[in-house]
């Protein structure tokens, strides 16, 4: 990362690449999430105003004048500052950059719901007009079992005041979270909150279980079983096909994903985006391992492209020789994925 004048924070969603970032806080307040090592050995801390402040500045001059329409305050949580300080935070921003017309955060949701409607108007008013919420899974039992520390509840009561507040929302799920053990509990009750939420977006990442995580000691003690690729792709259909009266942005968009070409708007590209799952999972075994190898060495992006013959054939030599290695497929894509992130 370039050295900046002013401090930056490791991560940004993906649909902020163009963001200026702004560090309000450092780390996670949370924490502890079991697929989650990201602020790992990280104490979490609030960052005085007047700090933040200055960094704003520091920005400005840095950036020069360019004209960033949108910007995402960093870390892991900005809503667990006092509402006031965050209020003064965005005037700042605005000041500085006149031209935002998009301030963004991640907020917790068990954050979230310890503010008042009336706070997170204020918030929303001061410019903070998009929340970025990992709910990760709508499933109570998921949720318990790697330690999310948020509830079904606590998600819908956290979004519905930050839409009723005016602010887009988007909601992030993990494919897989579950185990093949909730798998199906999983997609039915992520399904039933996002009905009852409406986000403007929703947002599909795919499992990959780190070295070191509480979701890999799970795996060594035999309570998480990771699903295959095609099993995540048969859960995600279960989820699409019970998304029902809302609106949303539909889209598989990180690298970790399988499918990048499913995305769309809710509902009128719903069965497209079914007919892309239901054309992988109609594939013959051999076949879907071609397209997942192929996909995770980025040969393919899209189930046309294997009608490359020479890739094609290319990819079947490499799954030859991974089976001739006696090496577990599913092991192998998941170690292909994992490198991504
Ligand atoms: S809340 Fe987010 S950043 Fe914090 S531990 Fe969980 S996944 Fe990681």
């Amino acid at each position: 990362m370039a050295d900046y004048p002013f401090e930056m924070g490791p991560i940004r969603p993906v649909d902020e690449a163009d963001s200026l970032l702004i560090r309000t806080t450092r780390g996670c307040p949370w924490n502890r999430c079991e697929f989650c090592t990201l602020y790992e050995g990280f104490k979490f801390s609030l960052r005085p105003v007047a700090e933040i402040k200055t960094d704003i500045w520091a920005a400005k001059d840095y950036f020069s004048g360019h004209p960033f329409e949108t910007c995402f305050l960093q870390d892991g949580d900005s809503f667990v500052m006092r509402t006031r300080e965050l209020i003064e935070v965005l005037a700042c921003l605005r000041e500085a950059f006149p031209g935002l017309r998009r301030i963004s955060s991640y907020g917790r949701a068990q954050t979230m719901v310890k503010k008042s409607p009336e706070a997170i108007r204020q918030i929303a008013e001061a410019g903070l007009n998009k929340l970025y919420c990992g709910m990760e899974s709508g499933s109570e039992q998921v949720l318990k079992k790697v330690k999310k520390g948020i509830t079904p509840e606590s998600i819908i009561r956290s979004a519905r005041m930050a839409r009723d507040a005016g602010m887009e929302t988007t909601q992030f799920i993990i494919l897989g979270l579950g185990g093949k053990e909730l798998s199906r509990d999983h997609a039915l009750e992520t399904a039933r909150v996002l009905n009852a939420v409406n986000p403007d977006q929703i947002r599909l990442l795919t499992i990959g279980v780190k070295d070191g995580s509480g979701l890999s000691r799970q795996m060594a003690d035999g309570a998480f079983t990771l699903p295959s690729e095609a099993e995540m792709i048969a859960e995600q259909r279960l989820l699409l096909e019970n998304l029902e009266g809302i609106t949303s942005h539909y889209a598989n968009h990180h690298g970790i994903d399988l499918l990048l070409e499913i995305r769309g708007q809710l509902p009128r590209d719903k069965g497209a985006m079914l007919a892309v799952m239901d054309g992988f999972l109609d594939m013959e075994k051999k076949d879907q391992d071609n397209f997942i190898l192929g996909r995770r060495l980025g040969y393919y992006r899209r189930l046309s492209d294997m009608e490359n013959t020479m890739n094609r054939v290319f990819v079947d030599k490499q799954l030859d020789r991974i089976n001739g290695a006696c090496e577990d497929l599913e092991t192998v894509f998941h170690s292909l994925r994992t490198q991504v992130v």
